[in-house]
């Protein structure tokens, strides 16, 4: 199978987040990346080539096109007040804040503009942030070509992940949403539905507001139940689409402790939406986090379930985009993705 990577990952390196107030070790950092590269070329199925440069035009497809400005902008503006470390917001534009005011626009200062568009504290920018994140949706693009070029699957290695990017807004470690760049390029480019299958531990709330209202894009999510994890604005079974959008938005909340034999059976109810809707052609955000020991999960999967998870959506028979996501456990982090990935191309 093909395997798309760049090491430009590596420039983005925070070194922490800051959840309730504690500034912690930071989770999502580049020897992840590098865990899945290595176990990829170990076990020898994978070819792994760069990404090719897609400019700015699938990004603004799906994303507001002053926040790219933003994150182009934002390590020069910060360095410029003579600043360093990690630009992260302490003040965050809250709806309420505004309330009956009409839209805040944006403000001109590296303060304030960080508060426009990030929505928490655990996604710091640093100096090679910009570079990374537009490498990422390069890699997820370069995948969808793949397929689009007659490969019945191909895996972009995305760092840092996407699926909690909105149009307008990013956190979560996200900066870009690649899944969903990805799928608005597969859109475009055949013209047809396209599904989005998203089986990270956490609801992908990004993915979900962009498609919210429309026809021509699946979004299904498996996750923890957003009534006890992250992002917990988003991501209830009520939540379904509009417009257009209705009846395109699935959402499975799963329990905590959630084991291997519950996951499939939920499992099987979201593959049954995506057997159910148009189109030859599946984007996978793919999050190892569901692993039992990943140190942000509440569920229970063993890595013996990534093969069968894998198996059952390469059943679909789709061309299928295997897009990373999240997943912190280091030590089972490539053989997990690696097993998903034999799962789905049948081996
Ligand atoms: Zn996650």
């Amino acid at each position: 199978m093909l395997a798309v990577w760049s090491g430009r990952h590596a420039g983005h390196d925070p070194q922490h987040e800051v959840q309730f107030g504690e500034r912690i070790p930071i989770y999502e950092v580049p020897a992840r990346a590098e865990a899945i590269r290595a176990a990829l070329e170990a076990d020898g199925g994978f070819s792994l080539v760069g990404p090719r440069d897609h400019g700015t035009g699938p990004i603004e497809a799906v994303h507001d096109p002053a926040m790219l400005r933003y994150l182009e902008e934002a390590w020069r503006d910060w360095e410029a007040l003579g600043r360093g470390g990690e630009l992260v917001p302490h003040t965050v534009l809250h709806p309420g804040l505004r309330e009956g005011m009409g839209p805040a626009a944006e403000p001109s200062t590296p303060a304030g503009r960080i508060g426009f568009w990030c929505f928490e504290t655990m996604t710091p920018i640093v100096a090679g942030t910009y570079e990374a994140v537009r490498a990422a949706a390069d890699v997820g693009l370069t995948a969808a070509d793949a397929v689009l070029g007659g490969e019945r699957a191909a895996y972009a290695l995305c760092r840092p992940p996407g699926h909690h990017a909105a149009r307008a807004v990013f956190g979560g470690y996200c900066f870009l949403n690649n899944a969903a760049i990805a799928a608005e390029h597969l859109v475009r480019e055949t013209g047809e539905p396209v599904a989005v299958l998203d089986v990270d531990y956490h609801h992908g709330n990004g993915t979900q507001q962009l498609f919210w209202e429309r026809g021509d894009v699946l979004y299904v999510s498996l996750h923890g139940d957003t009534r006890r994890a992250y992002p917990y604005f988003t991501g209830s079974p009520e939540e379904t689409g509009a417009g257009r959008g209705r009846g395109a938005t699935m959402n499975v909340p799963l329990p905590e402790g959630c084991s291997d034999d519950r996951y499939l059976d939920l499992l099987d109810r979201a593959l049954e939406a995506v057997a159910g809707f148009p189109g030859e052609t599946l984007v996978v955000s793919l999050g190892l986090d569901t692993l039992a020991e990943d140190p942000i999960t509440d569920l229970a999967l063993t890595l013996d379930v990534y093969p069968e998870i894998g198996r059952r959506v390469g059943a679909l028979g789709r061309r299928t985009v295997v897009v990373q996501e999240g997943g912190y456990h280091l030590p089972s982090l490539g053989e997990g993705v690696v097993g998903f990935l034999r799962g789905v191309g049948g081996g």
